[in-house]
């Protein structure tokens, strides 16, 4: 136990540095072991303590005066643990020792009174139960279970071995289907009741259910993707930006962006080569950030996290990067969302398909619509301001010439959309819908591979092959 204790007291130390220091490398963790080793500081989390939730291990006797929700028995043995075998007086005492067995000599009378002290013993360990109690007896063919549970009318089973066999080979079975989650429903809707959703948890599930289950519950590492870490890089280098901007009241140099962009990526941890192809990206990003610096915008607010309810307490949250005043005069701002993709498709697709709910509709429109929902539900935040329209920011420029639309190949594009009170209200019932099939367990994979997905998707070869 207090091995474990120890183990567990590490594993918060561990904990306690990623906060403090997040991203923190092992050799950095390593290098500060050795420094508290070096001054003799201990080393040493916090100690995991009796009132931390989980199973506690006691005798019987260190249970008394206490009680718990439910209450396991283990090994109910005859003449093994309940009730305990005699142990065999090897130099007899004299029996008048004992006040209570002075008068005690015939050896049947002690055993009965032995059993008499076991079963009080039983009984206080039972009663320490307040809602379940679960005896377990697992005899082998020279053990017999407890003689209480025949006595608490709970049948005596002996040694069933096929049994076991047969559920063994039936839980075989059951992996060579290869689902992955028969029989872990309980521990799904404990990880369920833990988790709250967000703008790209509501699109991811609306991609793909099993994705969503993989990613965002089970939350399986996967490797760190370039595409990710530039794009969060970018987003922390702006957010830096526009707070200098409302500091001084002049907008910073694209060497400022650059800078916090490099102190952001060295956070990240990347390797040297994902290093080099950022930086060459960020260099990339001057073009934007020239034409955005001709004429910034004070924001409202920036990057601010907000947490709201929806429906029947169905806790909503999101971060936006931006808002800014479209009509300060009448209360109305604009969210902005920077985006670091392509916007080929998004541009494509974004005006084109507007059923919120269909997986055919732009993510990024969808995620527009949920921070005008966050934001004017949030009162303290919107301080009575309104959100009409939402803007993505496209850093990188337009691809390919999208002569219908009306941008030409190299272009940087804003788009900007409006969003009705109809378009909120029916991404309020999709959050409501999601979070409904979230709770049923509803994680289906895709009806069959789909290509474009699929292709994208690091479980790929869980899914298919
Ligand atoms: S491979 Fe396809 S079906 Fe499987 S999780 Fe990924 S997107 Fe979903």
């Amino acid at each position: 136990m207090r091995q474990l204790r120890g183990l567990s007291s590490f594993v918060n130390m561990v904990k306690a540095s990623d906060i403090a220091n997040p991203g923190v490398r092992l050799d950095d963790f390593l290098g500060e072991m050795k420094t508290r080793k070096d001054h003799g500081l201990p080393i040493q989390g916090d100690l995991v303590t009796l009132s931390q939730a989980g199973v506690r291990v006691y005798t019987a006797h260190g249970a008394k005066g206490l009680e718990f929700h439910s209450v396991i028995i283990p090994f109910c043995l005859n003449n093994k643990n309940w009730p305990a075998r005699p142990i065999p007086e090897k130099i007899r005492m004299p029996s008048d020792l004992f006040k209570t067995r002075a008068h005690i000599r015939d050896k049947e009378a002690q055993k009965t009174l032995a059993l008499q002290d076991e079963t009080r013993l039983f009984y206080v360990a039972m009663t320490r139960a307040k809602s379940n109690l679960i005896f377990t007896a697992s005899p082998t063919e020279d053990l017999v279970s407890s003689l209480y549970l025949t006595r608490l009318d709970i049948p005596k089973e002996g040694p069933k071995i096929s049994d076991e066999e047969k559920i063994l080979e039936e839980s075989l079975e059951v992996t060579d289907k290869k689902d992955p989650f028969v029989g872990t429903d309980a521990v799904l809707k404990d990880m369920v009741n833990n988790m709250s959703l967000n703008p790209t948890r509501l699109n991811a599930y609306i991609t793909c259910k099993r994705k969503f289950l993989y990613n965002d519950l089970l939350k399986l590492p996967g490797a760190k993707k370039k595409s990710l870490v530039f794009g969060n890089c970018v987003h922390k280098a702006l957010e830096e930006t526009y707070r200098e901007f409302m500091a001084a009241k002049k907008f910073p140099s694209f060497k400022f962006f650059l800078d916090a962009f490099k102190k952001e990526l060295k956070f990240q941890g990347v390797d040297k080569t994902d290093e080099r192809d950022c930086l060459k990206k960020a260099e990339a990003v001057r073009g934007w950030f020239e034409t955005a610096a001709k004429n910034p915008v004070m924001p409202v607010g920036l990057e601010r996290k907000l947490v709201i309810t929806v429906g029947d307490n169905i806790i909503f949250t999101g971060k936006y990067d931006k808002v800014e005043f479209e009509d300060e005069k009448n209360g109305i701002v604009r969210i902005l969302d920077y985006k670091t993709g392509k916007p080929d498709e998004h541009l494509k697709k974004i005006d084109k398909i507007t059923d919120l709910s269909s997986s055919d509709c732009d993510g990024y429109l969808r995620q527009l619509v949920c921070y005008r929902l966050l934001f004017e539900k949030d009162r303290k935040e919107s301080r009575g301001m309104r959100a009409h329209s939402g803007a993505l920011v496209f850093i990188e420029p337009v691809e390919s010439d999208l002569r219908k639309l009306g941008y030409e190949k190299g272009r940087h594009v804003t788009k900007r959309v409006e969003i009705t009170d109809p378009m909120v209200q029916e991404v309020e019932e999709l959050i409501k819908k999601v979070w409904g099939q979230v709770k049923a367990l509803d994680f289906g994979k895709l009806p069959c591979r789909d290509a474009k997905v699929c292709g994208m998707c690091d479980f790929d070869p869980i899914c298919w092959k």
